[in-house]
Formats: C-alpha cells, sequence, structure tokens
C-alpha cells in the first residue's frame, strides 16, 4: 500500500469517530471552563495508549471461546475505583482475589477461564440525579473520581478536567502494577497458597486451601515426572471499565497502525452502561466505531427488539467475541425477563456472549441509609442466570461482580453473616457495595458447582 493509500485509509477509519458530539449525551459532567477541558482532552490525546490494538484482538479471540462455550469469563473489581485507593496493597488483593476466584472455576470447573478487571481506569460513574442535598445545601453529585471528589464541598464537587489527566496517570500505574504482579512470579500458580494469605480462618478460605494443597500436589506429581510448567507462571488479565466520559475515551482512541482501524486504548474490553445505552445516542454511535470489544448491560426492561437492534448496531458483521450482553435484572426478575431473550437469539444469527451481573440488579438501602445487597440475592441471581441458558441450551458465558480483596462490610450476609448493624464497621465503598474477599470465593465455589452441573 502506497503512504497516500495508507492516508486515505487512516482518515476514513477516523471519521465517524466525532459523531457522538452531534447527537443527545447523557452523564456527561458540565466543566466550568471549557477552554481548560478542551486543553486536558488535547494533552490526553498525545499521551501513549495504556493497552495495545494487539491485546484487544487477543481478548476478542477469548471472549469468542466464552461465547462459544469453551471457556468462562470472570470481570470484578469496585464499583468505584478512586484515586486514592489505588495503592499497591490494595491493587493486589483485588488481583489475589480474582485469581483465587479464577483458580476454584478452572479447578472445579475445568475450564479456562478469562481474568478482566473492572479495574486501572473504572473511575466515571453514572448517577440517578445531577445533584445532591444534605442538610439544606444542594450541590452537583459526585461523578467518579475523573470528575470531581468525593468530599461535600462546594470546590470538591465542582467538575476539574484535570482529574480526566489524574484519573490516565492512576490508570497507567494501577496497570503497570496489575502487568508486574501477573507476569513477574506473583501469578505463578506454583504460588497459589500465598494468595490466600493474612485472611481469618473462614469456611471458604479454609476450601480455599484444600484445593491449593491437591493442585499443588497435582503440580508437584507433574514436575517430577518431567513436565515443564514455565506457562504457569504468567497469566493473561485484562482490564475494563464503564465507558462513561466520552472526551476521555475519545482522546484515547487511536487509530492501529496495524490494521488503520480505531482501538480505544483506555481498556482492552469497555462496557456500555444501563443508563446510557439509548440506540441513536451518544454512547452507542461512539463505541460501534471502535475495535474493542463491547459489553452492553441490559436490565430488567430489556425487550427482544431493542436487544436485536444492539446487535445490529454494534455487531454488523456477527464478529464473535466483539458484543458481550451483561445481564442485571435482579433476582426476583430475571427468570421472567431472560428466557425470552434467550429463545429469540436463538432464531438469529447472533451469538453474543451472555454475562451475568447479579449486583446491580439487588441494591436497596437500609433504614440506616446504607446502599447494600444481600449474599442470597446475588446467589438467587446466578442461579436464575444459569437455568435460564440451560432451559434454552445457551451459554452461560461469565459472571461480572463488584469485589474488593478488603475485609469490608457492604453486602449483607455470606458466611460471616453479616448483618445491617455489620455495615456501619467496615463501609468503604464511595458509591455501589461490594462482595468483600470471603463472599466473593464463597460465591467461586457456587459458580464452579453450576458450572459443572
Ligand atoms: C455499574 O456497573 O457500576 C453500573 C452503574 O451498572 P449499570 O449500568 O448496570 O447500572
Ligand atoms: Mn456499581
Amino acid at each position: 500500500m502506497t503512504i497516500t493509500q495508507q492516508l486515505q485509509q487512516q482518515v476514513s477509519a477516523a471519521a465517524g469517530l466525532d459523531n457522538w458530539r452531534e447527537l443527545p449525551i447523557r452523564q456527561q459532567p458540565t466543566w466550568p471552563d471549557p477552554e481548560a477541558a478542551n486543553y486536558v482532552v488535547n494533552e490526553l490525546a498525545k499521551r501513549p495508549p495504556l493497552v495495545f490494538a494487539g491485546e484487544v484482538d487477543r481478548l476478542r479471540d477469548r471472549l469468542a471461546q466464552a461465547a462459544a462455550g469453551n471457556a468462562f469469563v470472570l470481570q470484578g473489581g469496585d464499583c468505584a475505583e478512586t484515586f486514592s485507593g489505588a495503592t499497591a496493597d490494595k491493587i493486589r488483593g483485588r488481583v489475589s482475589t480474582i485469581l483465587q476466584m479464577a483458580l476454584v472455576l478452572t479447578y472445579g470447573a475445568s475450564m479456562p477461564v478469562i481474568k478482566m478487571g473492572r479495574m486501572a481506569g473504572q473511575f466515571a460513574k453514572p448517577r440517578s440525579k445531577d445533584t445532591e442535598t444534605r442538610d439544606g445545601v444542594t450541590l452537583p453529585a459526585y461523578r467518579g473520581d475523573i470528575v470531581n471528589d468525593f468530599a461535600f464541598t462546594e470546590e470538591a464537587r465542582t467538575p476539574n478536567p484535570q482529574r480526566m489527566m489524574d484519573g490516565y496517570h492512576v490508570s497507567s500505574s494501577t496497570l503497570n502494577l496489575i502487568r508486574a504482579f501477573t507476569t513477574g512470579g506473583f501469578a505463578d500458580m506454583r504460588e497459589v497458597h500465598s494468595w490466600n494469605k493474612g485472611f481469618a480462618a473462614n469456611p471458604a478460605n479454609a476450601r480455599y486451601d484444600l484445593m491449593a494443597r491437591e493442585i499443588d500436589r497435582a503440580l508437584k506429581f507433574m514436575t517430577a515426572t518431567g513436565a515443564d510448567f514455565e506457562a504457569l507462571k504468567e497469566v493473561e488479565f485484562y482490564i475494563g471499565h464503564e465507558g462513561l466520559l466520552l472526551e476521555y475515551e475519545r482522546a484515547l482512541t487511536r487509530i492501529d497502525s496495524r490494521t488503520q482501524l480505531p482501538y480505544d486504548t483506555s481498556a482492552h474490553f469497555i462496557w456500555i452502561g444501563e443508563r446510557t445505552r439509548d440506540l441513536d445516542e451518544a454512547h452507542m454511535d461512539f463505541f460501534s466505531r471502535v475495535r474493542n470489544p463491547i459489553g452492553v448491560k441490559l436490565g430488567p426492561t430489556t425487550d427482544v427488539e431493542t436487544m436485536k437492534r444492539i446487535i445490529d448496531k454494534l455487531d454488523p458483521e456477527r464478529e464473535p467475541g466483539r458484543l458481550t450482553f451483561i445481564t442485571r435484572m435482579g433476582a426476583q426478575k430475571i427468570g421472567d425477563v431472560l428466557p425470552s431473550l434467550l429463545e429469540a437469539i436463538k432464531a438469529e444469527d447472533a451469538t453474543p456472549l451472555w454475562i451475568t451481573d447479579p449486583m446491580h440488579g439487588n441494591g436497596f438501602t437500609t433504614e440506616r441509609g446504607y446502599k447494600t445487597r444481600r449474599f442470597d440475592d446475588v446467589v438467587t441471581e446466578v442461579k436464575g442466570f444459569f437455568s435460564a441458558h440451560k432451559e434454552a441450551g445457551t451459554h452461560p458465558g461469565g459472571i461480572h461482580i463488584e469485589l474488593t480483596g478488603d475485609d469490608v462490610t457492604e453486602c449483607l450476609g455470606g458466611s460471616e453473616e453479616i448483618d445491617e448493624a455489620a455495615l456501619e464497621t467496615r463501609y468503604e465503598s464511595l458509591c455501589d457495595p461490594r462482595l468483600n474477599h470471603m463472599q466473593s470465593l464463597e460465591l467461586a465455589f457456587l459458580v464452579a458447582e453450576l458450572l459443572q452441573e
């Protein structure tokens, strides 16, 4: 191809990447100084990509495997990451929780597990209201650390575009540590025990320890026979977040020099939230134009027609691994809504990947004002997801959860029987409640059992 042809190809790939600016758009901040925001966005556009197009393509291939029923996706992390929470300890805690869960699933179900953090960029939050009122004072709502600060003061809540640059840097240092952990020896499967250290005795922990011992013995046996386990040293770990703040996502979108196609290099995987997935609006338009695998949240009001139109918009080529539906219907509703969608998909030529998010349809606020979820509701929704797929003959392809490696008390129940009084002791989330380390492991054991059935 001549240089002129290459340039022409680049121009046509980039065409349309700014169409969203003319469309209705939701959940964006109003920057007080648009000039300052433009400056930051232009700077961001010059920075190196966070992920590489080749990695994004590899993830798409992996997700295609999961859509075909040959792999399972585990996606987890904070509801809202914070800049101050991007410490080595907390990042390690989340990575090791995900690795432990993945091991439980791989060992229990004998299936490859695709590991993905809601990490290194999960900084922008959609809100049900634009403002928040406390004691008669009304201020802009907290929209995530990439927009404003959680503290309830006028200064903190005023959107500050410099935070987009901070978000880029915090994502970059988080991803750097994730890459170090997952390729530098920490994630070596021969270290299965060390991921479990530092937590009090608990049934889930004890069960994990037993399994880790079995794996250890099997590995030692295989090593003695001369097997080579170099490949166990590293794990593939992907990052994803809700693609919400379009100025930021646009600034990190680049034309790949290999393929001449646009990739959003802020993360391997991007999902479109329940509140911003209207077909004729900005988010759908923008993400339809990038090559990354795209997720779409489907809530309890989703009808068959909408599902089909989403497929046509985001996956017109019916490319395996391109489109993931993340269902978040609620424990009580999934049995009514999901089966009709799965029945309808069988008549289509599309094979989206189906993932369950058993968190967002099950939230409620306690009398004392804590946003929480019941572990039992989470379990019920996961079971409903598996049984709907079994009934339809489709593949339950993965699970998407809000979790932390820390010993927080944000979700009710689990074997530690966290009750409403306990919520007050270690409630740290700025947004939605997360499963703690133990609850996450318990859920992994349960999902492994469901995968074996
Ligand atoms: C989220 O994933 O934190 C979220 C806001 O989800 P949803 O778009 O499904 O409500
Ligand atoms: Mn959330």
